[in-house]
């Protein structure tokens, strides 16, 4: 046998030492090059002379797959979508900061500080404070062994946090091996690290992603920071990858494996430096990026100019900031401090008040809901507003906007209620153009034309013509597929608006008789997406009861309504059957939500409905019906998670079971899980409830031991 047969034997060729050597030389060149590009940007390659290195290290390692390593360039994106994210402990705490809203707070902040003097030997770490620009993201852990990341977790609830690690090795600006150019004068790098700082979405991203978000129709993110949360906790890498999130990174300690402790680490950090200043130079030389705003400050006048300066100019950045962090530069000092119960003593976040901007009112727009209410919505000439462009503001209703006053022409101040959504807070008066006139209530429908009324002890003004208005039937149907109810993928706002247009679509149940040859005479609608739509549609068909209840929009009917009634009465016929006073008794339910459902059900349009529905397929049944009727305490004390395709009980059908049963549904498999319920494609929960020896059950297991002890 020759060595290539050899090796194609073992399955992968064993590389020489001068491919190894260039592999070497290539991750290096990339590595340097990534750092000069997402963290110095100072980049010295073109992205041409970047990928023309990148492809010749992937061609080499596609070769040599035994040369692949966890820090290569072309690792960032390697992991498949994960089931759910795990959990893990911190081990040190993670604290958020108190705060602070003028002056005299940041004195008194700074005076306390000064009570517990500064240590005298130390004296030459100065300045005292450090002020460094407040970053609106979402707080992070790196670890890093040997130099490695190995492992990055969302602050949670400080305690305990989720792994994030597969998304965090996306983001370019942080490094998967440190130093990333091991310099003469840099730190030498603790054996395990803890590194601590923030992910931000910049805003050039969170616009491109929201426009990507419009055209596909789905729902635009609030702010740059929702997108980012949301963004590093998908369970596909490859989707927080597309994202171009960043990260600023300000804290650092060593760390020491544990045995005993449950993090795996001991959880008494050790200095990495004497001052914060200090950390952040060494940061800077390991390659990570930090804020690019931070100032030594010898007191709380110069922290103040500081403050002052930023207030306008932070709007300039790429990324969003709403504040001032401001810490004591002394680490030996910090830890004299110590904590209070919440948060460190040694440092405190000045908050910017909300952003106010006047901006002039176009006109009053209508928009018509779901349920027919009618919100007016005041259309602005565009401002900026706490870094993103806004151009309308709800009004919220008729009384609100009777009380404002509101008029178009009119010069009104605008701001961000919780920095989110846009609002109007008062008309200038002196402003206003002399021919304006209030803005009426509408008599008819914006839409259909159909009679306004209101509900008796609501603020909210409705149009009457529930079935015929064209704004509510398209909110219905959008309500029919949306994820809470029927979960029809594909079939989304866009889509829905297409088919009322070609008069493809009525009600929900016309969903089920859609065809390809329907579908494919829709503007921009290929083959494959068409196949996708039907078989999301089928697909739905197989979803239980409760969820054609919340679908149908029965007024007060949510999720959690919805499962009461379909647990106590798991069949519509049976739920058709009960009386208004057997529905009230439902614990949960009660007389007007009781009467609500009644109400909807005797109405013969309703009738038909579920009588057309039942006939396409779909299931109107609720599948645990057996054990559901009564809950039980068989399941008490026991923390269970759910994991894969059960045979026949969806997740959330399976957890509101273990819930009533009086168990606790989680999510993340821990040393105190007490069983993991297994059905099929069970990914990663499994393989960590085999490595905990914890007990994994199948759905008859759970079956069986809620029945054992019988219903109480
Ligand atoms: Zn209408």
């Amino acid at each position: 046998m020759d060595l290539a047969q050899q090796q194609s034997l073992l399955g992968s060729p064993v590389a020489g030492e001068a491919i190894q050597q260039q592999v070497t030389a290539l991750r290096a060149q990339l590595a340097e090059h990534n750092h000069r590009y997402y963290v110095l940007d100072a980049p010295t390659l073109t992205d041409a002379e970047y990928d023309a290195l990148y492809r010749e290290l992937v061609t080499i390692e596609t070769q040599y797959p035994s040369l692949v390593t966890a820090d290569s360039p072309t690792q960032r994106v390697g992991d498949e979508p994960r089931e759910g994210l795990t959990s893990v402990r911190h081990p040190v705490r993670m604290m958020s900061l108190s705060n602070v809203f003028n002056k005299e707070e940041l004195d008194a902040w700074a005076q306390r500080l000064l009570d517990a003097e500064m240590p005298p030997s130390d004296e030459a770490a100065t300045p005292r404070f450090v002020a460094e620009l407040k970053l609106d993201g979402l707080a992070v852990s790196l670890i890093y062994e040997n130099g490695l990341l190995t492992r990055a977790a969302t602050r949670g609830n400080g305690k305990q946090g989720e792994d994030i690690t597969a998304n965090v090795r996306t983001i370019g600006s942080i490094p998967l091996k440190i130093p990333v150019t091991p310099a003469a004068d840099s730190p030498p790098v603790p054996e395990v690290l803890e590194v601590r700082g923030e992910i931000v979405m910049p805003n050039a991203a969170f616009i491109k992603l929201n426009k990507s978000q419009e055209t596909a129709g789905l729902k635009p993110f609030a702010n740059p920071r929702n997108a980012g949360a949301g963004s590093v906790r998908q369970l596909d890498p490859a989707i927080t990858a597309a994202r171009q999130l960043d990260a600023y990174l300000y804290a650092a300690h060593a760390l020491e494996q544990s045995d005993t402790d449950p993090s795996g680490y001991n959880p008494s950090p050790i200095n990495v430096a004497h001052t914060h200043w200090q950390t952040l130079e060494t940061l800077a030389a390991w390659g990570f990026k930090t804020n690019a705003v931070k100032v030594p400050c010898a007191t709380t006048d110069d922290v103040m100019a500081v403050i002052t300066e930023w207030d306008a100019k932070r709007h300039d950045l790429p990324m969003m900031s709403d504040g001032m962090v401001i810490k004591t530069n002394h680490i030996g000092w910090q830890q004299r401090l110590g904590f209070t119960a919440k948060s460190p003593r040694w440092a405190t976040a000045w908050k910017y008040p909300p952003e106010m901007k006047t901006t002039v009112v176009n006109e009053v727009l209508l928009s018509v809901g779901r349920t027919g209410v009618i919100t007016p919505v005041a259309d602005l000439v565009p401002v900026q507003l706490s870094g993103t462009t806004v151009q309308r503001a709800s009004l919220h209703n008729y009384e609100e906007l009777a009380k404002k006053d509101v008029r178009a022409g009119d010069t009104v101040w605008v701001h961000k209620a919780a920095e989110i959504i846009p609002e109007v807070i008062k008309v200038e008066l002196d402003k206003r153009p002399a021919d304006t006139l209030p803005i009426p209530e509408p008599t008819e429908c914006p839409i259909c034309q159909a009679e306004t009324y209101r509900r008796e002890g609501e603020v909210a003004l409705r149009c009457s013509n529930h079935m015929g208005c064209a704004a509510q039937v398209q909110s219905r149907l959008e309500h029919w597929a949306s994820k809470r109810a029927m979960d029809i993928d594909h079939v989304g706002p866009a889509l829905i608006e297409q088919l009322l247009d070609n008069d493809l679509l009525g009600g929900p149940e016309d969903f089920y008789t859609l065809t390809a040859e329907q579908l494919l005479t829709l503007e921009r609608m290929a083959e494959k997406s068409a196949q996708n739509v039907l078989a999301a549609i089928q697909l739905s068909k197989q979803q239980p009861l409760s969820r054609v209840l919340v679908g149908l929009g029965i007024r007060h009917v949510g999720q959690e309504v919805a499962l009461l009634l379909s647990q106590r009465f798991p069949s519509i016929e049976q739920l058709q059957a009960a009386s208004a006073e057997a529905l009230a008794e439902i614990d949960g339910v009660g007389p007007k939500v009781a009467a609500s459902v009644k109400d909807y059900l005797e109405q013969p349009a309703t009738q038909q409905r579920l009588t057309r529905l039942a006939e396409l397929g779909l299931t109107l049944t609720e599948p645990i019906n057996e054990l559901a009727d009564k809950g039980s305490n068989a399941l008490e004390g026991h923390s269970i998670v759910v994991t894969g395709t059960l045979p026949t009980l969806g997740r959330s059908d399976a957890e509101a079971l273990i819930r009533l049963h009086g168990g606790k549904p989680v999510k993340s498999v821990s040393k105190k899980t007490s069983a993991v319920v297994v059905g099929e494609n069970a990914g990663s929960k499994l393989d960590k409830a085999e490595s905990l020896n914890i007990p994994i059950w199948s759905e008859a297991d759970l079956l069986a031991a809620i029945k054992q002890e019988g219903p109480s």
